[in-house]
């Protein structure tokens, strides 16, 4: 059976030339790259040479990536290390409705030790509340942190509007960019961005490796305490392998990012249209503010993970919400923050596409889950009549 792969934004197929960049790296490149001799000096030319394609991919300066486990590490690390060097006052934290569970988590945890925390509302699309923003970011903050587009729905949050009205009150902040690469440019001095987070995985390079760019002359403070790694801003012998595997995908990335939205924006509509014709079924999220390549459905009366249970079965992989959220068979988080009515809460599911999928694979995957939906609401009369 072949397997047709929609998971995207759970995580990638690694790329082949990264394979064999993680592979090279640990035949040739295991040295240490703190140490003075021929096989530290090895590994450190990868690690550096990972440092310039990443700094080019987001056009910052190499002095300015941190290499760290991902995202979480990340968007751990500005907002612990924030709240941490915030002197006098309590530290105070803004960020979003339908953040990560990185930063709702982590912000949560800071919360219970004494940090305030304000949350800026979307609307029912997913679109965020500028006008909730400016109110509260007119008051002082440690940090505010925001996405750039969400990784269920795929909606833009307009983060260069968020980043002036931080300049102007000397708010220093954070984007989440984890879902951004190879599908939009990202420039850190245009976003106007103090602190940018990557996930490797996420753009078909290895798991366990990501970046924090940490703008020079940012208030900063490390959150893994030890050997003075990274500049001294992340402690822990750097993942060498994953780091040259990320900077082969960064690579990558970094080309062809208008054929490659075109495609993706082509499957997005491809998907749609198929899918939105099945009987009560509609779109989550607003449609002409996404970063292309996501599509975030439900259907009603049945539940979205026993769809994608169902496709499953057939070889078509998918989540319900995000693949975090679905672990837990809970709501999602993001559609509970736009107000999405309970039957639609529990009837969604996420499609993620990336450049390798064709719209043979987009024509398929819809036929089945198609028929799992039909099959779902076949075994439950209320799901079939819409009394569900
Ligand atoms: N931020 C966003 C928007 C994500 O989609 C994810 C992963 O799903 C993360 C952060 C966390 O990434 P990681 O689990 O690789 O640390």
């Amino acid at each position: 059976m072949r397997e047709i792969y929609l998971d995207n934004n759970a995580t990638t197929r690694p790329l082949p030339e990264v394979v064999e960049a993680v592979r090279a790296a640990m035949t040739e490149g295991w040295g240490n790259p703190s140490s003075v001799h021929g096989c530290g000096d090895r590994a450190r030319r990868l690690v550096n040479e990972a440092r310039e394609t990443l700094a080019a991919l987001i056009r910052a300066r190499p002095t300015e990536i941190v290499f760290t486990s991902g995202a979480t590490e990340s968007i751990n690390t500005v907002l612990r290390g924030l709240a941490d060097a915030a002197r006098g006052t309590p530290p105070r934290i803004v960020i979003t409705a339908v953040e990560h569970e990185a930063t709702i988590e982590c912000a949560a945890a800071l919360r219970a030790g004494g940090a305030a925390v304000d949350v800026i509302r979307v609307d029912e699309l997913g679109r965020l509340d500028l006008a909730h923003a400016e109110e509260l970011l007119s008051k002082p903050a440690t940090v505010c942190s925001i996405m750039y587009s969400n990784n269920e729905t795929g909606v833009l949050l307009p983060v260069t509007r968020i980043a002036a009205i931080c300049r102007d009150r000397g708010i220093p902040f954070h984007v989440d960019a984890t879902q951004v690469p190879g599908k939009a440019p990202l420039a850190v001095e245009e976003l106007g961005c103090d602190f940018l987070s990557l996930s490797a995985h996420k753009f078909g390079g290895p798991m366990g490796t990501g970046v924090l760019y940490v703008r020079r002359g940012a208030r900063f403070r490390r959150l893994l305490h030890g050997a003075p790694h990274e500049g001294a801003r992340r402690a822990g012998t750097e993942n060498v392998p994953g780091i040259a595997g990320m900077g082969v995908a960064a690579a990558r990335m970094a080309e062809g990012i208008p054929a490659r939205r075109e495609h993706l924006a082509t499957l997005t509509r491809r998907l749609e249209d198929r899918l939105l014709r099945i009987e009560r079924t509609r779109r989550n999220g607003a449609a002409d503010e996404r970063i292309p390549g996501t599509v975030n459905l439900s259907f009603a009366g049945i539940e979205g993970s026993a769809v994608v249970l169902t496709a499953s079965r057939e070889g078509v992989c998918f989540s319900a919400g995000s693949a975090c959220s679905a672990a837990q068979f809970g709501g999602s988080h993001v559609l509970e923050a736009m107000h999405t009515p309970f039957e639609w809460l529990h009837g969604a599911v996420r499609l993620s596409c990336c450049a390798d999928t064709t719209l043979d694979d987009a024509d398929q995957a819809a036929a089945v889950i198609e028929r799992s939906v039909a099959y779902l609401r076949s075994m439950d009369p209320k799901a079939a009549s819409g009394r569900g």
